[in-house]
């Protein structure tokens, strides 16, 4: 299978779905009672959950290009639990982190178990992998404390990691058997005809390029605008495009890699247990790799060519930056992957804040322009979780999430202010070639 032009930047997960045709574009002046800037996971949950808790509610969602087009069509795969930034202290007030985030894993779930969705997925858990002893040992008592409060995690010294997954160099592992694989765009595709059928309209290639903030909101497109009394931005990385959160949210531009289907009888081969979904590691240049249902090896990150930043946080791809230095990070890991060529190349959108934890809530001076963003390498759970969290938040039914470290609710942002530019571009170039490692503060512990 030769390696496809990188212009194209289409993900494994684009290229292998079965095509459908797009749903219409935005044409002309519309009124609805929500409308949804985004098509990802955010926006698309947020559409599941508002019209399933609100059959009466007229909701639009916007799409500037297909629903997928962004980080939750282009991610490694990797469905896990727990908030990036947040460390584990207080094992009662960690379980409940764990548990928010479980719920979200359960919700996506529940979604295809109810809905016979065709899906390609597994749940059958992911590690994170310590490369230092201290980090190891620290981890194995930390999930000691969390068992005692019922947190279903593992810790598999050195030995028993590698009767599961040999990656070379790694000294222990915490298993977490309640993560696993989505495959972003499969499940998206599948719970399209099912936000349809709950009455949802969906316009696909219509850019929202204004926004009118007031009690009733004005989206415009090129072709058409939508007034709606709630608006709900679905945007994550994009969103500082929209004029939202330029001070908070910084956009990266991260690569992965797949290679070439390996049969079943060949996972082994390249020390990859059936049993495992996917790992990730404990190094700031975080790598991150899953095996996908058809036997493709998923993998990003490693390395500071992975995770590119462009002047003005720019959304939009605009280089090939260094797919071979995260290839060399693959195969340093598993040296028998570099027998099998590399089929695809991609890079997509994250968003960072400042301390990595992403944020969800209600602003505006009408209290009605929602947003939930910033998910670092955790969205495929949490923007999944997003539509359930916020339309509780419209509900004001939200105590379930209350007092977690990722809930703004109805109070100003917790996001932490980040520099300006050029200060920002400068700083994020000197920080990272200098130490290899990405620039943060310090998270919250638990
Ligand atoms: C390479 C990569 C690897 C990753 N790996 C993982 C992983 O393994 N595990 C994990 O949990 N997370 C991972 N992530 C992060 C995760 O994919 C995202 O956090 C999550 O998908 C965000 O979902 P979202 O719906 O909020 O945003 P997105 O999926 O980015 O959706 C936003 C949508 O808004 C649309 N949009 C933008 N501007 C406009 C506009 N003006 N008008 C209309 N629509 C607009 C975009 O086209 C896009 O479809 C990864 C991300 C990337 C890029």
């Amino acid at each position: 299978m030769p390696l496809r032009a990188i212009d194209e930047n289409r993900s494994l997960w684009a290229e292998t779905a079965a095509p459908r045709d797009p749903c219409a574009a935005l044409s002309g002046d519309r009124t609805a009672d929500i409308v949804i800037i985004g098509g990802g996971f955010t926006g698309m949950s947020t559409a599941y959950h508002m019209a399933t808790r609100f059959p009466d509610r007229k909701i639009i969602l916007l799409e500037a290009r297909k629903i997928g087009n962004g980080g939750s069509g282009r991610n490694g795969g990797l469905m896990l639990n727990w908030v990036n930034g947040v460390e584990p202290g207080d094992p009662l007030r960690a379980k409940a982190i764990y548990d928010a985030t479980r719920e979200g894993i359960d919700g996506i779930a529940q979604i295809i178990d109810t809905h016979k969705l065709d899906v390609r997925w597994r749940r059958t858990g992911s590690m994170n992998v310590h490369t230092r002893a201290r980090g190891a040992e620290e981890a194995a008592a930390e999930v000691e404390a969390l068992n005692a409060v019922g947190v279903p995690l593992q810790f598999l010294d050195g030995k028993a990691l590698s009767a599961q997954l040999q990656l070379q160099g790694a000294v222990g592992a915490v298993l977490d058997p309640t993560a696993g694989h989505l495959d972003g765009i499969s499940f998206l595709n599948a719970l399209l005809p099912v936000v349809l059928g709950l009455g949802v309209t969906v316009h696909e290639n219509s850019p929202v390029v204004a926004i009118e903030e007031g009690a009733r909101c004005v989206v415009r497109t090129a072709a058409g605008s939508v007034t709606a009394a709630t608006l709900v931005l679905a945007t994550n990385a994009y969103t500082p495009a929209l004029g939202y959160f330029r001070d908070r949210i910084m956009p990266l531009h991260a690569h992965v890699v797949a290679t070439a289907p390996l049969a079943r009888t060949e996972w082994a081969a390249h020390g990859w247990g059936p049993a495992v979904s996917g790992f990730d590691d404990d190094l700031d240049r975080v790598s991150y790799g899953c095996m996908s249902t058809d036997g493709q090896l998923v993998f990003g990150g490693g390395v500071n060519g992975a995770y590119g930043y462009h002047f003005g946080g720019s959304p939009a791809f605009t280089g090939t930056a260094d797919f071979e230095s995260v290839e060399r990070r693959l195969h340093a890991y598993l040296p028998e992957a570099a027998k099998t060529p590399i089929t695809h190349r991609w890079t997509g959108p994250v968003a960072l804040t400042w301390n990595r934890i992403c944020a969800m809530g209600v602003r505006g001076a009408h209290r009605n322009v929602y947003y939930a963003l910033g998910y670092a390498g955790h969205g495929v759970t949490l923007a999944n979780l997003a539509g359930r969290v916020l339309t509780d938040a419209y509900s004001d039914a939200d105590e379930r999430w209350r007092g977690l470290p990722f809930y703004d609710g109805h109070e100003p942002t917790r996001m932490a202010w980040i520099p300006p530019e050029p200060l920002r571009w400068v700083g994020y170039h000197v920080m990272t070639r200098l130490t290899g490692k990405s620039p943060r503060k310090r998270g919250v512990r638990s």
